[in-house]
């Protein structure tokens, strides 16, 4: 009984003393780990990067490229990870795309560089990517693409455009990217924008219901002083100021319309339409909810001393000067073509000092400003 006794205590004695090596062990090596952990996270990795890192055997590649993303991308997606392509995945500028490596490696299967990649990638989101792989591989992927604000998924129209028209590249982007390669009043955005960046043409549709805030342009500024003209607030004062500052040059620069309703907008097209017939409709005047009249950014100037605006003083002042004050000269005849509207001397647009100084600078209309530097 008693032998016995003392036989279990022994027993239980090396049963518990195996446990507390166990543990010891097993904390030395939590500890051990969680302190790799924490290197691995210092150097930029996350927790499934670093257990994955350690399995394929590569911390010394992992800490000689800290704080790589696509890096930290790759090795937590065990699913994609290619080891061949590893030293490609280093020199790729990450992007937030769900399946980033696998499309990387598709694209590397197709034969396109690692410097494409970056330009394909940061063109377009996850599932342009995606689209852009069923494509037949293309040669010069920097002839679109070393422009910014170039899409991936517009590749073809920007290709087709260019066929066609002989434009350049950039201007083909810009055309490609405000739909102009697109029929008219088909197919088009609606807008919702209210800022004075707002965008209306025959391709950017405002609708019935668009309606900014008004104010009343006093009469004296105005060619008829008996019309009700109204803008928003921001570009009529900036309007008074335009026309205080060409008074001081001695000119007599007026307001001739501003603000109309869809409705004004409607009687304006149906009265033409009855006077000249649909076609010529077509050409020169915006169907409703396409007017930028309609946002309250957009003026017809005239003259106080000469009834063709086109022939006075004050139009030559103004293009000189309507930038300083925020107002752009909105349908130049070499622009035609991308802001489908004819040549109209009259109709200034204000967009803000920011957006006219460099449209003035770089000579641009405001579809391709917009394209450039707000579509994102
Ligand atoms: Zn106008």
């Amino acid at each position: 009984m008693k032998k016995k006794k003392l036989h279990m205590k022994r027993g239980t004695l090396i049963v518990s003393k195996i446990i507390g090596v166990i543990a010891v062990l097993l904390l030395i090596f939590f500890i051990g780990y969680n302190i790799t952990l924490d290197k691995f996270k210092s150097v930029g990795y996350s927790k499934d990067a670093a257990i994955n890192i350690i399995k394929l055997t590569k911390i010394n590649y992992a800490f000689d490229n800290p704080n790589n993303k696509t890096l930290d991308r790759a090795f937590s997606d065990t699913a994609n990870y290619k080891e061949k392509n590893l030293d490609k995945y280093k020199n790729i500028k990450y992007v937030n795309h769900k399946d980033l490596i696998s499309n990387i490696n598709a694209l590397l299967k197709k034969g396109y560089t690692v410097h494409d990649i970056n330009l394909i990638i940061s063109h377009g989101s996850n599932d342009d990517v995606k689209d852009f792989i069923k494509h037949d591989k293309i040669q010069y992927v920097e002839e679109f693409f070393d422009y910014p604000y170039a899409k991936i998924k517009n590749y073809d129209r920007y290709n087709n455009l260019m066929n066609d028209t002989g434009d350049d590249e950039e201007t083909t982007i810009c055309k490609v990217n405000m739909d102009v390669d697109k029929e008219n009043y088909k197919d088009y955005v609606t807008v919702t924008d209210r800022s004075k960046y707002v965008l209306a043409n025959k391709h950017h549709y405002l609708g019935p219901k668009y309606r900014p805030k008004l104010v009343k342009v006093s009469s004296k500024y105005l060619i008829n002083p008996k019309e009700d003209v109204k803008g928003t607030n921001e570009a009529v004062s900036y309007a008074i100021k335009m026309i205080e500052a060409a008074k001081k040059d001695g000119l007599n620069l007026l307001i001739n319309s501003g603000y109309r309703s869809f409705k004004d907008q409607q009687e304006v097209y149906d009265t033409y339409k009855n006077l000249y017939g649909e076609e010529y409709c077509l050409k020169y005047v915006m169907l409703p909810g396409f007017s930028e009249h309609q946002t309250g950014y957009s003026f017809d100037f005239g003259s106080g001393t000469n009834n063709i605006f086109k022939n006075s003083e004050e139009y030559k002042w103004l293009i000189r000067n309507s930038y300083k004050y925020g107002f752009i000269y909105r349908y130049l005849k070499s622009k035609e073509d991308i802001t489908g509207v004819r040549a109209e001397a009259w109709h200034f647009r204000y967009v803000g000092v920011k957006a006219s100084k460099v449209i003035d600078a770089e000579e641009l209309s405001f579809e391709e400003y917009y394209a450039k530097y707000l579509d994102n």
